[in-house]
C-alpha cells in the first residue's frame, strides 16, 4: 500500500479524529497517525467533561458523530455565574435566545468511542497506529518528507500537507521551529462525576471565590461534572482528602444551589498552561487545536475552538488541488485569525478575571460580573460561549454536509 498521501494528520485526539471524519468524502488520500495502540483510546479522552458549544453540537452532528454516543448528552439550558462575596450574578436562558440549549455536556471518554465508532464507518482513511511521529524531512517532488517509528522502527512517510494535531507538546510544531509563547497559570483544575440531592435540571452553575473557580455542569447521566480550581501549591492536599472532605469542601464553594452532594467518583487533576504557537503553518504543514494553541479550559473553549480550525481546514481542503500549497495556507491562517485571537482573549480574560485573589482586583471583577449582564455584553458572551464568532465553518451553522 502506498505512503504517500494528500493530508496525513499526525495525532488522533479530540480533534485530529474529527478532521479525519470532515474530510470523508473530499476525494483526497487521507492518514491519521495515532501514538497510542489501535485497541484503546488516547489518554486524553479521560473522564473530562466536554461543553460542546451549539456550533459544535450542530457540526459533530453532521458529521455523524452525536449519533454514536452511547450515553446522552446534557443539555445546558440555563447559566448561573455568582461570586462569593458579591451580589452580582448572572443569569442566562437558552430561551432567551431563541435557541433549545447553549451547548451539551459529554464525557470526553464517550466522545473519543463514539469518534472510534464513526471512523470505522469510514475505512478510506489510512490509520497508522500505534505509530510516533519522529521528525520532518525536506520536501521532495511536492511531497514533505515525515519521518515516523513503530515497533518495526523508523521510516519515511509522504504528505503534500502534513497537520499537526498532537497536543500541547506538538512534536510536529517543535519539528517546524515554530516558538511558543507560555503562561502559567499556577492553578490547577480537578475534575471528578458528582451525585446531588437534587438531578441537573440543565442548570450550570459556576461559583468564582478567591481561591478559584467552581463549576457544575449538568451530565445526561443524572450526575454532574464538577470542575474545582486550586491555587497549584494545594492541589496534591486536596486530591489527598477523604471523600467526605472533599464533598464538604465543593459544598462550600458551590453553595446548595444544587442541593447536597452525595457522593463523587475519582478525581483527576490538570496543572494549568496557556501555551500558544506564534505561527500556526509552515511549509507544507499546519497546526491545528491544542498544538497550535492550548488555553484554560475554564471558558470550555479548547476543543470547540480546535474543532473550527479543523472544520475550516477541511472546507478548503474541499476543492480539487494541491493541499499544501502555500495559497491555501494563507487562506487558512486568514480565516482562523478572528476566532482564534477573540477566543485566546476571552478565556485568558475569564481565567484571569477569576483565579486572581489580590484584593485590589476585587472590585474589578465585580465590574466584570456586572458588565456582562449589560445586554449588547451578553449576547456577545453568549454567541461566543455557542461557537459562533469570526468566520463561521459551514457544519457550525447547521448545514449538512
Ligand atoms: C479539565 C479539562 C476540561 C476541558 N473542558 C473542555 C470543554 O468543556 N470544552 C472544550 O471545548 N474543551 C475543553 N477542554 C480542552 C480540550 O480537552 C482540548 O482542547 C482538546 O483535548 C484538544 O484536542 P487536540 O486533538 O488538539 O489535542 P489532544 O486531545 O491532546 O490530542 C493529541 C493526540 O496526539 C497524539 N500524539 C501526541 N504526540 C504524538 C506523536 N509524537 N506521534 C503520534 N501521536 C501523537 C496523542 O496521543 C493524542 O491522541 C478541557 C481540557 C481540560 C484539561
Amino acid at each position: 500500500m502506498s505512503e504517500r498521501h494528500d493530508v496525513l494528520i499526525v495525532g488522533g485526539g479530540l480533534v485530529g479524529a474529527s478532521l479525519a471524519i470532515a474530510l470523508h468524502g473530499h476525494g483526497r488520500d487521507v492518514a491519521l497517525l495515532e501514538a497510542t495502540a489501535g485497541d484503546s483510546l488516547p489518554a486524553v479522552f479521560d473522564q473530562r467533561n466536554l461543553s460542546f458549544a451549539a456550533a459544535t453540537v450542530n457540526a459533530l452532528t453532521a458529521l455523524g458523530v452525536m449519533q454514536k454516543l452511547v450515553s446522552p448528552p446534557g443539555p445546558i439550558t440555563r447559566i448561573h455565574v455568582s461570586r462569593a462575596g458579591d451580589f452580582g450574578r448572572v443569569q442566562l436562558a437558552a430561551a432567551d435566545y431563541d435557541r433549545p440549549y447553549f451547548g451539551q455536556v459529554v464525557v470526553a471518554r464517550d466522545f473519543g468511542n463514539a469518534l472510534e465508532a464513526r471512523l470505522q464507518e469510514l475505512p478510506v482513511v489510512r490509520r497508522y497506529r500505534p505509530m510516533r511521529f519522529v521528525g520532518l524531512g525536506e520536501v521532495v517532488d511536492g511531497y514533505r518528507q515525515v519521518r515516523v517509528a513503530d515497533a518495526d522502527g523508523e521510516r519515511t512517510l509522504q504528505a503534500r500537507l502534513v497537520v499537526g494535531a498532537d497536543g500541547t507538546r506538538s512534536g510536529v510544531r517543535q519539528a517546524l521551529g515554530i516558538a511558543v509563547d507560555t503562561h502559567d497559570f499556577q492553578q490547577t483544575l480537578l475534575v471528578a462525576r458528582l451525585r446531588s440531592q437534587r438531578a441537573p435540571d440543565g442548570t450550570a452553575w459556576e461559583r468564582f471565590t478567591d481561591n478559584g473557580p467552581t463549576a457544575l455542569l449538568p451530565r445526561g447521566d443524572r450526575h454532574y461534572g464538577v470542575v474545582h480550581g486550586v491555587p497549584g501549591d494545594q492541589a496534591e492536599a486536596v486530591l489527598a482528602l477523604d471523600d467526605a472532605a472533599w464533598l464538604q469542601r465543593l459544598q462550600q464553594a458551590i453553595g446548595w444551589r444544587a442541593g447536597r452532594l452525595l457522593g463523587s467518583g475519582p478525581r483527576s487533576a490538570y496543572p494549568l498552561r496557556q501555551v500558544l504557537a506564534q505561527d500556526v503553518v509552515g511549509q507544507r504543514a499546519v497546526l491545528l487545536g491544542n498544538a497550535a494553541q492550548t488555553i484554560h479550559p475554564l471558558g470550555a473553549q479548547g476543543f470547540n475552538l480546535g474543532l473550527r480550525d479543523a472544520l475550516t481546514l477541511a472546507e478548503l481542503l474541499e476543492p480539487a488541488g494541491d493541499a499544501g500549497a502555500d495559497a491555501l495556507l494563507q487562506a487558512y491562517v486568514q480565516r482562523r485569525a478572528e476566532d482564534r485571537r477573540q477566543t485566546i482573549a476571552f478565556s485568558g480574560g475569564l481565567a484571569r478575571l477569576t483565579s486572581n485573589a489580590a484584593p485590589l482586583l476585587r472590585p474589578l471583577r465585580s465590574l466584570g460580573l456586572l458588565a456582562t449582564q449589560a445586554p449588547a455584553v451578553q449576547s456577545l458572551l453568549v454567541g461566543g460561549a455557542m461557537g459562533f464568532r469570526g468566520d463561521v465553518p459551514r457544519l457550525c451553522r447547521g448545514v449538512a454536509a
